[in-house]
C-alpha cells in the first residue's frame, strides 16, 4: 500500500475528564479524499488542530511525509507544506482577490505592507497567484475586494490562497457550512478536481458532499474512530448506522 502523505498515531487529547480524542490513528493517502464525520462534539476539530498543530496531544504523533511533526508549530507545518483552510479571518476584507492571493504566496501571513508592495508588482509571485485564482475560477474576480464577494467565492478564495503555497495536503474543517446550494455544488466540484493536487482530510456535516467525494470515510464518536471505510461500506454499517447515520439513511 502507498505510504500516506498524512498520518496520526493513536492520537490522545483530553479536556479534563473529558477525552476528545481517544488513540486517533488514521492516514491520507495521495490522491484521496479522506472523510471525517460523526456527531457535534465528537472531536473532529480537536482532532484537525492537533493535526495542524494548534493544540498539543496528550501522547500519540502527527507525520507529514513520513517525518514526525508532532512538536512542531503550526506555521512550520504550513510551511512544510500541510494547507489548513476555511478561517474566513485568513482573509484580508480590505484587499482584493488577488492581493490576498499575492499574500498567500508570499506566505507572508501577517507581514507588514511594506513588505507587500513590492511583492504585488513580483512577477512570479503575480503569476502564482493567478494561476491559483484561474484555477479555482476567481481570476476574473481579481481586482475585487474580498468584503464584496460571496459567502462561496470566499471560499473559493481561500483554496486558491492554500494552493500557492503549494501544498502537499489539505486539511479542511466544513467547508460547506453556511454555503447555498449552488455554493456547496462549486465548492464539491473544485475539491473533486483538487484531490489530484493533493489529497484533502475533510470534516465536513453534509452528507450529500461527503458521499460525492470521499475515497474513505472515518466515523470519530466520543473521539474514537469506530469505523473506516469507502462510502458503500460505511453506510452500511451497523455500528454507524446507529451512531450516527441513523436518520439519514
Ligand atoms: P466537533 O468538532 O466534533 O464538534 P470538538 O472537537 O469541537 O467536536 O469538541 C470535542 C469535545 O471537546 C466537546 O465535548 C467539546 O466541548 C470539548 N472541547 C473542545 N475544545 C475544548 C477546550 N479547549 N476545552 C475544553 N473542552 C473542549
Ligand atoms: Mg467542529
Amino acid at each position: 500500500m502507498t505510504e500516506p502523505v498524512l498520518e496520526t498515531r493513536a492520537l490522545s487529547k483530553s479536556f479534563g475528564a473529558l477525552t476528545a480524542s481517544d488513540s486517533v490513528s488514521l492516514g491520507l493517502r495521495p490522491g484521496e479524499i479522506h472523510a471525517i464525520i460523526g456527531p457535534n462534539g465528537a472531536g473532529k476539530s480537536t482532532l484537525i488542530a492537533q493535526i495542524c498543530g494548534a493544540l498539543r496531544p496528550d501522547s500519540g504523533q502527527v507525520f507529514l511525509d513520513g517525518e514526525d511533526v508532532t512538536a512542531l508549530p503550526p506555521q512550520i507545518r504550513a510551511r512544510r507544506g500541510l494547507a489548513r483552510s476555511f478561517q474566513i479571518s485568513q482573509l484580508a476584507m480590505e484587499d482584493t482577490v488577488l492581493q490576498n492571493a499575492v499574500l498567500g504566496a508570499l506566505g507572508a501571513d501577517g507581514s507588514p505592507w511594506r513588505f507587500f508592495r513590492p511583492a504585488l508588482r513580483d512577477r512570479a509571485l503575480r503569476g502564482s497567484a493567478e494561476a491559483a485564482l484561474d484555477r479555482v475560477g476567481l481570476l476574473d474576480h481579481a481586482a475585487t475586494v474580498a468584503a464584496e464577494l460571496s459567502h462561496g467565492e470566499r471560499r473559493l478564495l481561500e483554496v486558491a490562497v492554500a494552493l500557492t503555497l503549494k501544498p502537499k495536503v489539505f486539511v479542511m474543517d466544513e467547508p460547506m457550512a453556511g454555503l447555498g446550494t449552488e455554493g456547496s455544488a462549486q465548492l464539491t466540484r473544485l475539491l473533486d478536481a483538487l484531490r489530484l493536487e493533493a489529497p484533502i482530510l475533510l470534516v465536513e456535516h453534509d452528507m450529500d458532499a461527503v458521499f460525492a467525494l470521499a475515497d474513505r470515510i472515518s466515523v470519530l464518536v466520543y473521539g474514537r474512530i469506530i469505523a473506516t471505510g469507502t462510502v458503500d461500506e460505511i453506510r452500511a454499517n451497523p455500528a454507524v448506522r446507529e451512531a450516527y447515520l441513523g436518520e439519514e439513511t
